[in-house]
């Protein structure tokens, strides 16, 4: 008895001390601490111990007794802890973001939202945020009576530009055009891949970054990556389209351009695949501080969609559409009212995207589909009418081949060349 009360008398005399020296992020003034969300922000931390901007919501402190603490970080782009080492460990939970984790002497890890890091006790590190995105973690420091954090020297600008350097330093073999290219879009290289199948990404990445890019450098990089996008929704790949949102927003693809490319794909994918790419889309917009709604793109009316629809239609593609319309049955000339109205009238007339890239890009979701041979048909005539030519058409076919494979992709070069003459 006499020992526990002992215990108890340490334990609040060195309550003072903990707080100081664990997790112990913030600036002492218990107040602020006070809070019950654990999403919620905090406040900002001390200088002393983080470089840039750091904020701390302390959930469970030394004097609520759990033997643990857990704190919420925020670590704006670029901020960082201080080299660091924790007495009995730590455990991270990301919440969201992209960071970096380093121990002493060993490469820095690439963090993400979803990964858990058990820090060993006693071993010197760091995190914080990547150059370009914040990233959240719930910091627990177990054992907290016995807990001890002993804080060193900075991260420097140079230690911390340096892990980018080493993120990039493959194990992989890639060749220097496939690191530039990859580079472009994912300056901060934010797949795992590389890590769990380095013999494919070999393969893959020296073949999609390099090889494939060099037979069509003609498409730029925005081009390539919008037609991606156009060909991913089609597929219903939202994994790889969330990537390349990400690699668009990059290389400066506008978030109108991005929701431009959903929204035309609503008249050939249909509803039912593509509102789940709106919803990641905006997930990213959100998480990029970009405002929703974006600017109206819409230039008809429920009064003349029908008739600017079908003028369109018909400057595109030309006496083709009168026969589809007098060649249609009785009871079905509705579907041709509907392609004219919905089709061309709602989504084609939008701004936003310049007539060629909305066409080249109905290109890209219809072969990527297939199953579409005659609507494929038709609109390689429709590139050829707005002013992409075959060499072109060939391109984007060649930039699409790593994501859509050879069966697809032989079918659309057949059909070019069947349409648009040559072997
Ligand atoms: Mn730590």
């Amino acid at each position: 008895m006499k020992n526990i009360i002992k215990i108890l008398l340490l334990i609040c005399l060195s309550i003072g001390f903990i707080l100081k020296s664990q997790l112990l992020y913030a600036q002492n003034n218990t107040t602020q601490y006070n809070m019950n969300n654990f999403n919620a922000k905090g406040v900002q931390a001390s200088s002393e111990n983080f470089t840039g901007t750091v904020w701390v919501n302390m959930n469970i402190k030394a004097e609520d007794n759990y033997n643990a603490i857990i704190g919420t970080v925020t670590f704006e782009p670029g901020a960082r802890t201080n080299w660091h080492t924790h007495a009995s460990g730590q455990i991270l939970f990301v919440t969201s973001g992209v960071g970096y984790y380093q121990e002493k002497g060993k490469p820095v890890q690439i963090i993400k939202e979803g990964d858990v890091i058990k820090i060993p006790k006693n071993v010197e590190h760091w995190h914080g945020a990547s150059h370009h995105n914040a990233m959240t973690h719930i910091a627990i420091v177990p054992d907290s009576g016995r807990d001890k954090t002993k804080w060193l020297s900075r991260v420097t600008d140079k230690e911390y530009d340096q892990a980018l350097e080493l993120v990039h330093q493959k194990t992989i073999n890639l060749s220097e055009n496939a690191i530039a290219n990859r580079k472009e879009l994912w300056p901060e290289d934010e797949s795992k891949t590389d890590q769990t199948d380095p013999e494919l990404i070999e393969i893959f990445d020296n073949w999609a970054f390099d090889e494939v890019i060099q037979k069509s450098d003609r498409i730029n990089a925005q081009a390539r990556v919008m037609m991606i996008m156009g060909s991913c929704i089609a597929q219903g790949a939202l994994g790889e389209y969330k990537m390349f949102v990400n690699a668009a927003l990059n290389i400066g693809v506008t978030p109108v351009e991005i929701k431009e490319i959903l929204y035309q794909s609503i008249p050939y994918a249909g509803m039912a695949k593509v509102i789940d790419f709106i919803a990641a889309a905006n997930r990213i917009f959100i998480q990029r501080d970009i405002a929703l709604p974006l600017d109206r793109q819409s230039t008809t009316t429920s009064k003349n969609r029908f008739e600017k629809g079908l003028a369109l239609q018909k400057e595109m593609f030309g006496e083709r559409i009168d026969q589809m319309r007098d060649k249609a049955p009785n009871g079905q000339k509705y579907i041709q009212d509907f392609l004219a109205a919905n089709c061309f009238g709602d989504y084609y007339t939008r701004t936003g995207l310049d007539i060629k890239t909305r066409e080249l890009l109905t290109y890209s979701i219809l072969i990527s589909m297939g199953g579409t041979e005659s609507q494929v048909r038709g609109h390689i005539q429709g590139n050829l009418n707005v002013g992409n030519d075959k060499e072109r058409l060939i391109a984007i076919t060649t930039q699409l081949l790593p994501y859509i494979g050879y069966p697809r992709t032989l079918n659309a070069i057949k059909a070019i060349n069947e349409v648009a003459g040559g072997n």
